[in-house]
């Protein structure tokens, strides 16, 4: 969402006549687009925010603005600690940002406008993206499931979902304008249609009722020229059947599902107010994967949330042993302000949850090397998508299962298909050669 969200930023500015600089020193505005789900990402944030103090000293016309979760969440207290921020706007205050960025410019005042309304994306489509072969979309925004751990719900709004009809509309252009990959977004994309925004009577695209995440992806995946469909997040509580059987009755519909599962104890899933059990995920996993056998599932793991002990961490490891997935992303757990887990009583030390997150990582990433060796001579459709952030010389293919290739070819090939064969196996992408 934060991706999407920088793009608008910059079509924005584009727009107002602004032109991208790679150093900081050319720069006559900065944004910084802040995420706040834990506490490491703010921290840094601050870290770039001082860095930012010298250059407004050297150029007191730099404009700096902070935008993003944590703006929306700090709000004037991001002043009060760093004077010189010109512009503070919130998550719904992105396509206000030319009335703010005049407004600042007639003021001796810093500003802060966090007021928007995030769950309104005027601009869903019409604007320059990073690449002219694939796009986000949006499908909903916000959450209402408050897991106690979670900051999401506060700084991004209630769930709403976006009219089929304008999402339906908005693939239709991109499919005409040359995309041919969209990735629908949304914190949890299963709910799609159970809060439906942009006024009226929604619930329909050229008559007819879509009012799920299934029946969406199947609409989406008949339009002419969307040749790759990718979604996320999905939480397991909604995730229905149907959507099983559309990701494996359309080609198009990409084999990869972003599933987190937090937490492999009960106790801790209940304090998580996931509303799922253990045995629920697994069931949902075995499904998947028996459905559509070549699936390749990843998911998110929270390690050392309020109250969990060595016991129930042992579950989560076990589980992650049992079930292999693809990938997996831990999180040592991050105390946020205005959650319920804030208050929980967190005794466990920091050194003893560290000890488990390794454990936990080593154990995955050993999963996920083996995972990947089994992919060792075997040949696979790629799209080529940019060159590699490994090594320059290189390029980056997106393989249907959403593991990344490096491999040695013209950049020409950039938004083409192309068949790979693996040559080698790393624990978090693949190094392949053309066939
Ligand atoms: N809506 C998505 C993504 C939420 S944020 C979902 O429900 O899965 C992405 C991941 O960050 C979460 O899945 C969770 O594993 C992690 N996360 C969120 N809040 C956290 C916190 N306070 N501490 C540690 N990890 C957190
Ligand atoms: Fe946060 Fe839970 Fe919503 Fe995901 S589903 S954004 S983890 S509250």
């Amino acid at each position: 969402m934060n991706e999407f969200d920088s793009e608008r930023i910059s079509a924005i500015l584009e727009w107002l006549g602004y032109l991208k600089t790679d150093s900081q020193e050319d720069a006559g505005l900065i944004i910084l687009n802040t995420c706040s789900v834990r506490l490491k990402a703010e921290t840094r944030l601050f870290g770039h925010i001082g860095n930012l103090k010298v250059l407004k000293e050297q150029n007191p016309g730099l404009i700096i603005c902070i935008g993003g979760c944590t703006a929306q969440s700090l709000k004037e207290k991001l002043i009060e600690t760093f004077p010189f921020i010109d512009i503070v706007f919130g998550t719904g205050n992105i396509e206000n940002l030319p009335g703010l960025i005049k407004a600042r410019a007639a003021t001796a005042k810093s500003i802060c406008d966090t007021s928007g309304n995030p769950q309104e994306i005027k601009e869903l489509i019409d604007f320059k993206r990073k690449f002219s072969f694939k796009a986000f979309i949006p499908v909903m925004t916000g959450c209402d499931n408050y897991c106690s751990y979670c900051i999401v719900p506060y700084v991004r709004g209630h769930e709403k979902s976006i009219n089929p009809a304008v999402i339906i509309d908005s693939v239709k252009k991109l499919a005409a304008e040359g995309v041919f990959e969209v990735t629908l977004l949304g914190q949890n994309v299963n709910s799609y249609g159970h809060v439906l925004n942009c006024g009226g009577d929604a619930a329909t695209a050229a008559g007819e009722s879509i009012n799920s995440f299934a029946k969406l992806l199947n609409k989406v995946a008949v339009i002419n020229g969307i040749k790759r469909i990718r979604f996320m997040t999905s939480h397991p509580k909604d995730f229905t059947e149907d959507i099983i059987d559309a990701v494996r009755d359309n080609n198009n519909i990409m084999g990869h599902i972003h599933l987190p599962f937090q937490s492999g104890s009960d106790k801790i899933l209940e304090l998580m107010n996931r509303k799922y059990s253990a045995r629920q995920y697994e069931d949902l996993f075995y499904k998947i994967k028996e459905r559509i056998p070549d699936c390749a599932i990843t998911t998110d793991i929270i390690v050392g949330f309020p109250g969990e002990k060595e016991k129930d961490f042992n579950k989560t490891l076990e589980l992650v042993k049992k079930l292999k997935f693809n990938r997996a992303f831990t999180f040592l757990y991050s105390s946020r302000r205005g959650t319920k887990a804030e208050t929980f009583e967190d005794s466990v030390p920091i050194a003893e949850k560290k000890k488990w997150f390794k454990l936990l990582l080593d154990t995955q990433n050993t999963i996920s090397f083996d995972r990947n060796m089994m992919m060792k001579g075997k040949v696979f459709k790629a799209l080529v998508e940019s060159e590699s952030t490994k090594k320059s010389s290189l390029l980056e293919g997106r393989l249907e299962n959403n593991t990344i290739v490096n491999f040695d070819g013209p950049k020409e090939l950039t938004g083409k298909f192309i068949n790979l064969e693996i040559t080698q196996a790393h624990p978090f992408y693949l190094s392949g050669k053309i066939v």
